[in-house]
């Protein structure tokens, strides 16, 4: 999957965008250096995928910057045996970086045509592990829990009680929250047992988590 002719710029994203920034998780390094960006937006946009920004994928919502869907990944420290719910698909990127490190990812998407172009892009590539539901996610997906790694990629004003209770014993929950057409901070919860951490660690800006319920 590797062999492209992008590889060079991929390898060269990952060395000064990533690594360059202090992501250091080598298993996510490796999924970012692996999984072709330039599949998950239109051809002609392609020249740009590997570029330090976020790009339009259609229906007003957009393919995160890699920088922070690195950040994200590394803070929901997925393990090969993790399953894993990302609620916002857009083009299936973020899915597919996901897909290279845990054991199987449910992905929710409340937009028809953006769930179902990325169903086929990750089944193009090979994903099997990888399946995109399309639903309103903001209260998870609870058929799946529980979640070893819950990763939001939209802005929430607050965090949704109904994610952590589908968070596994020790598990995590990557989600931005902020107001939704401000800066929003990306947030890190801790699940264990009963009790929840919380941790700030990155201002970042994501499109809105839409409640359709
Ligand atoms: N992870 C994506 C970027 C997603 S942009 C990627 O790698 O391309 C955020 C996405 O969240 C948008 O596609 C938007 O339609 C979706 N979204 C917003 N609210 C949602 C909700 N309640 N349920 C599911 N998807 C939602």
């Amino acid at each position: 999957m590797a062999q492209d002719r992008h590889r060079d710029r991929r390898l060269a994203m990952v060395r000064r965008q990533i690594e360059g920034r202090g992501v250091r998780d080598p298993q996510v390094l490796e999924a970012m250096r692996t999984v072709p960006r330039h599949r998950f937006v239109s051809r002609t946009l392609a020249g740009d995928a590997y570029k330090d920004h976020p790009l339009p994928i259609g229906a007003g919502q957009t393919i995160s910057q890699p920088y922070i869907v690195a950040l994200m990944a590394e803070a929901a420290a997925i393990e090969p045996h993790h399953r894993v719910l990302e609620v916002g698909t857009g083009s299936g990127y973020g899915a597919a970086v996901l897909a290279q490190l845990g054991s199987s990812v449910v992905t929710v998407e409340r937009h028809r045509k953006l769930a179902d172009a990325a169903a086929r892009v990750l089944a193009e590539l090979g994903y099997a592990n990888a399946t995109v539901v399309c639903a309103d996610g903001s209260q998870g997906h609870p058929p799946g829990a529980p979640y070893d790694a819950v990763v939001v990629t939209a802005a929430s004003s607050s965090i949704p009680s109904a994610l952590i209770d589908q968070l596994a014993d020790g598990g995590r929950l990557v989600i931005p929250v902020g107001p939704p057409s401000f800066t929003q901070n990306l947030t890190l919860v801790r699940r264990t047992g009963e009790e929840t951490t919380s941790e700030r660690f990155c201002p970042v800006r994501f499109v809105p988590l839409v409640e359709d319920s």
